[in-house]
């Protein structure tokens, strides 16, 4: 049976709403007390170890060795999306009910399935670079009303490309890590002359990331199912972005610093694979793209996004937005057929923020500088209190999953608290 098929089962019982049933299979990177990170696959509460299956033999990667035993998925990735399917399956059967290589060897079960609870998360992947995208239309459409003015909203370029940026890969953390204010210049545009302190417009931004698994050449261009060939998988993805200092460092070449101080993620890398269920094609494109970005495929996924603050000492979060990454107007694989299309070479471990993902609603707002209209429109906390921005203490959570027939494909979380600057 295909690991995708609704009415598989594992031999563990998993909650109907838990994010990792036998259908999702997503990898990460653990370790327990004592032991080194190696890679692993959640499954309900637990995480299966791959290290431990592939010296064991259980898992056979036609001659590749310790591949698993590794602190990323890096090593895994590069051997190529033939072995990302058999091996997908393989792990699938082993935790299969009606198969008992696993289920009925005891000890064996007891080394490799490890509750959650008992391990702690790393960076799932070693991230190469970190490219960040714009390509939500309702997201640049509000940016662009509050800075520009209804009939300036976007750019002449941004129907014709997924805008974007090279952003900083040595700053993207895992889920959980703390996240220090950032620094830097800040002139208000009524002041005569900038000052250097902490950032006081901490914003966050919902993003998805998508694992680039496969390299592409130098001066070379991609078809769209070369891209989609080359996707492993998907994170959520936090870019926290500092909004006072973009506003007076990003002329004339972009974002800098503003996004360079912290990219939180998941640690849980859903693949491409267990999302083919939830494809969807995206919002038309007028005009039609330029025939280098044109797509056949239905290149969205129908994916629903959480996001909640919880301030200092509350009781309850706020729920400040829930949206969908269907409606993202350039599709993941659009950005990459784009990002390779001048000659940039793609590699193994590249991370591609989506760009923060608004949909039409008020509630569907995906970064607090839409949510409170750029300060001007604060929001009540549950509790008491308000915000527009983040304050010192405030956790932000983003959730995502793909609703099945009975099963849910989810990403799990990833939160992360503001502290004071170092
Ligand atoms: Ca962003």
């Amino acid at each position: 049976m295909h690991p995708n098929d609704p009415s598989l089962r594992s031999f563990l019982a998993i909650d109907p709403a838990s994010d990792f049933p036998i259908q999702n299979l997503p990898y990460g990177v653990f370790s327990t007390v004592g032991t080194q990170p190696r890679v692993g696959v959640a499954i309900g509460a637990c995480v299966l170890d791959l290290a431990l299956l592939e010296t064991e033999g259980l898992i056979d990667l036609e001659g590749a060795t310790d591949v698993f035993a590794q602190p990323s998925i890096n090593a895994f990735m590069a051997l190529g999306p033939e072995l990302w399917t058999t091996t997908r399956a393989r792990i699938s059967q082993l935790l299969r009910h009606d198969h008992p290589e696993l289920r009925d060897n005891a000890g064996l079960r007891q080394r490799a399935l490890l509750p959650l609870a008992d391990v702690t998360l790393h960076l799932p992947l070693q991230v190469t670079g970190f490219t960040d995208f714009y390509s939500s239309k309702e997201h640049a459409s509000n940016v662009g009303v509050m800075f520009r003015g209804k009939d300036n909203a976007l750019q002449p370029n941004w129907l014709h490309m997924p805008i974007g940026y090279n952003g900083r890969a040595s700053t993207v953390v895992v889920s959980g890590t703390d996240v220090h204010r950032p620094r830097g210049q800040l002139k208000p545009p009524d002041a005569a002359a900038p000052t250097f302190g902490p950032c006081k417009r901490l914003d966050f931004e919902l993003e998805m990331g998508v694992v680039v698994g496969q390299p592409s050449a130098m001066g070379g261009m991609l078809t769209e199912a070369e891209a989609e060939a080359m996707i492993f998988g998907f994170v959520l993805l936090n870019d926290w972005s500092a909004r006072d200092i973009q506003q007076w460092e990003y002329v004339p070449l972009g974002p800098f610093l503003a996004k360079a101080f912290a990219t939180s993620i998941s640690p849980w890398i859903v693949t491409r694979e267990a999302l083919e269920p939830f494809r969807l094609h995206g919002p038309a494109q007028e005009p039609l793209p330029l025939p280098h970005l044109q797509q056949q495929g239905a290149n969205n996924y129908d994916l629903r996004l959480d996001v909640d603050l919880r301030a200092p000492g509350a009781s309850k979060p706020a729920a400040l937005c829930s949206t969908n990454f269907k409606y993202m107007y350039w599709s993941s694989v659009q950005q990459l057929m784009h990002h390779a299309s001048s000659g940039c070479a793609m590699s193994v471990g590249d991370l591609l923020g989506s760009g923060t993902i608004s949909g039409p609603e008020r509630d569907q707002r995906g970064s607090l500088l839409e949510i409170s209209w750029n300060g001007a429109e604060p929001f009540d906390l549950p509790g008491g209190g308000q915000r527009t921005f983040l304050d010192d203490g405030d956790t932000l959570t983003i959730r995502g999953w793909c609703q099945g027939d009975g099963y849910r494909v989810g990403f799990g979380a990833v939160a992360g608290t503001i502290i004071p600057p170092r």
